[in-house]
């Protein structure tokens, strides 16, 4: 099953590579677009959904 998570600015990801392919990919988009938000593993973990 893919995962997917929403970003609150509304930027979303879906990938069927599981957990930690989402979480590489949304500490890139922190960086690049919210720059100074530190999201820890955990409150990632629950941004995931399974879709
Ligand atoms: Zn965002």
């Amino acid at each position: 099953m893919a995962k997917m998570i929403s970003c609150p600015c509304g930027w979303t990801l879906i990938s069927p590579q599981g957990n930690d392919d989402i979480k590489k990919h949304i500490q890139i988009h922190a960086k690049d677009h919210h720059p100074g938000l530190t999201e820890t593993e955990d409150e990632v973990e629950k941004m995931i959904k399974t879709v």
